[in-house]
């Protein structure tokens, strides 16, 4: 009898993993004819200055979505993406779009100062990046300043004199550089401090919790303060309750995102809301 139900739960077991298997394996070859295809698209969320009070920068965001599976979360298909290595055009693609749209809305005279641009660390370390990242900008005409790329922990921990003359030379392209979701990776202060980065992008993990738990708003203040001794400032994401951008706003944080404020929208929409807001 114990074998039997040993039997099925084995069964049982397989067919999830099949299940599985075949959802990524499926989802890979959309993914692979996503741009062809023209499934792809950014939505922007804006960031507030809390000391003046403006919409200045924005962060891109992608989009999938395909007859079939509808629309996949980012969360589930770039790290397909990355695996797979679909990251690089995909990443090129968000890229020159974003560029593309963002200079767009400056000739139009909308006052933007910064878009935030995603890079996943594959494609960080893949040879070539500040190439890309230059190649696109003269494209485009977009000034380097105006362009932020969010670097994950996970692109920072790899070999530091390879990381450090990528940063090197994306500083000398003139644009910002971030750190995404910070505090939640494994990256150690020790190899962070000499790099050349212009902010902090606190992760809504601790945003979340600023109401519940002391020692969120702990780390966040002590991240605002080592920030500002080093240069860099500070966004804070997540933010999706008046409490949180209240405190975030005593403690001296330059900027906030999230919910509260605006959901990432589609360029037209973003636009409206913009001069909605102006
Ligand atoms: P992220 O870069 O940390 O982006 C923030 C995520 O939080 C976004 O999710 C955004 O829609 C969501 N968000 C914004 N405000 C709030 C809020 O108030 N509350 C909550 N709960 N969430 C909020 P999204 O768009 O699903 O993207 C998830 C992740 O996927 C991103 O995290 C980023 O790591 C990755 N991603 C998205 N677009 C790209 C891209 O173009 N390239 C790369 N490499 N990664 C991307
Ligand atoms: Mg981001
Ligand atoms: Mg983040
Ligand atoms: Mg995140």
């Amino acid at each position: 009898y114990a074998k039997r139900a040993g039997g099925d739960t084995h069964r049982y077991f397989s067919v999830q993993m099949t299940e599985a298997a075949l959802r990524r394996l499926n989802l890979e070859n959309h993914l692979r004819r996503a741009i062809e295809r023209d499934e792809l698209e950014l939505h922007y969320q804006p960031q507030l200055d809390t000391h003046t009070r403006t919409f200045s920068g924005l962060e891109a965001l992608l989009r999938w979505k395909n007859n079939e599976l509808g629309s996949v979360s980012p969360a589930e298909f770039i790290p397909l993406a990355e695996e797979t290595g679909l990251i690089i055009s995909i990443g090129e693609w968000v890229l020159r779009r974003a560029c593309e749209q963002v200079q767009v809305w400056l000739d139009r005279g909308i006052p933007l100062t910064r878009i935030a641009v995603n890079v996943s660390a594959v494609q960080f370390l893949h040879r070539g990046f500040p190439g890309l990242v230059r190649k696109i900008l003269n494209e485009t005409g977009l000034r380097p300043e105006i362009l932020e790329l969010e670097l994950t922990e996970s692109a920072l921990i790899s070999d530091v004199e390879y990381v450090m003359d990528v940063l090197t030379e994306l500083k000398q392209i003139g644009v910002q550089l971030a750190i995404d979701d910070f505090g939640t990776g494994y990256s150690s202060l020790s190899r962070l401090k000499n790099f050349p980065i212009d902010r902090l992008k606190v992760d809504q993990m601790f945003v979340r919790n600023l109401e519940l738990n002391p020692n969120d708003g702990a780390i966040t203040s002590a991240i605002i303060a080592m920030a500002g001794n080093m240069n860099m400032k500070v966004t804070a994401e997540g933010v999706e309750s008046k409490f949180q951008m209240d405190f975030l706003r005593n403690i001296f944080c330059d900027e906030v995102q999230g919910y509260l404020l605006c959901k990432p929208l589609p360029a037209k929409q973003l636009e409206e809301f913009l001069n909605s807001q102006s």
